[in-house]
């Protein structure tokens, strides 16, 4: 195992120091990518030589020269490296993220491309599922794109529903997930129940009678009524916060790309203590590449 230095922080000037050309980039992914040690992807010998591109390297056997970036979401990017590691800087850390608008005028790109390569991050802040909403998890549903309302019933044209779980903690909140589904209905909670929520958790959602059959798999389930105003209080905050983020940030666009903003509004905001390990941990991700489906509670048709 070789040894490497792991960018911490949020410090973007100790970031511009960091990485200031293409080279250092490439040195980083290589050195995640080959972490645990290297071996031919065509013929599996582990020796290789220096290969012809920047830190790339070139199998001793049959000559198959791997570049660091190849078969990582930084395949064939059509911009340089540099850029790519200063926009996941910021996605990552900034608060709020950033918009395709403000990420093409910051690093002069078509707003097109950032489109493309936020897709892709966003794509890596998908939940890993391995870590379901524990303790006390309050659950309710809620509208994107349109009036509230008050009705419950299935997404219609441009409004989409959501459905979302907040841990709640007895001195505050904790993490949270929400999931595009198509009605609110027992078997599309399900769907947002069984990847996100544990079988254990006391779980608490409103009179609704869609959540009634989940009981049976999930029997911390408890409905109270929502006019009771008891704490209901929080979930309905981390609701609105939610959505000025999305008005601010995105207008009409596919369900599937829904789900990747509420990806990646919930991986900064499971991680809003820990932001030093951001940036690495994205970037693993992004060299890793495990093929996971960004998941939405949409069945098809
Ligand atoms: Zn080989």
């Amino acid at each position: 195992m070789e040894t490497r230095e792991i960018f911490s922080g949020v410090n973007s000037i100790k970031f511009n120091q960091r990485f200031n050309s293409d080279e250092d980039c490439y040195s980083y992914i290589a050195a995640i990518k080959w972490e645990y040690g290297y071996n031919c992807k065509k013929c599996n010998n582990p020796k290789y030589i220096p290969g012809k591109k920047p830190f790339s390297r070139r199998c001793s056997k049959c000559k198959y020269d791997e570049s660091p970036t190849a078969g990582t979401m930084f395949d064939k990017i059509k911009f340089p490296l540099l850029l790519a590691f200063h926009i996941i800087f910021k996605i990552g850390t900034k608060k709020k993220g950033m918009s395709t608008l403000e990420l093409s005028h910051e690093f002069e790109l078509r707003q097109k491309t950032c489109w493309e390569f936020k897709w892709k991050i966003q794509q890596a802040m998908q939940s890993s599922l391995l870590y379901p909403l524990q303790g006390e998890v309050h659950v309710d549903e809620l509208w994107i794109g349109g009036p509230e309302q008050s009705k419950r019933g299935r997404s219609k044209g441009s409004k989409k529903l959501v459905v979302l779980g907040l841990e709640k903690l007895p001195d505050g909140v904790g993490r949270a997930y929400a999931q595009v589904i198509n009605r609110a209905s027992a078997k599309e909670f399900k769907g947002f129940f069984d990847n996100h929520i544990s079988k254990n958790a006391k779980i608490v959602t409103d009179e609704w009678t869609g959540y009634g059959p989940l009981k049976k798999e999930y029997p911390g389930l408890e409905q109270r009524k929502s006019d009771e105003g008891n704490g209901f209080i929080d979930l309905h905050i981390h609701i609105m916060n939610l959505k000025d983020w999305l008005r601010g940030i995105h207008h009409h666009c596919s369900k599937e790309r829904l789900q990747g903003y509420l990806e990646e509004y919930h991986f900064r905001y499971n991680r809003r203590t820990s932001m030093d390990t951001i940036f690495e941990s994205l970037l693993k991700r992004m060299v890793v590449n495990d093929p996971v489906r960004l998941s939405t509670g949409i069945s098809e048709g």
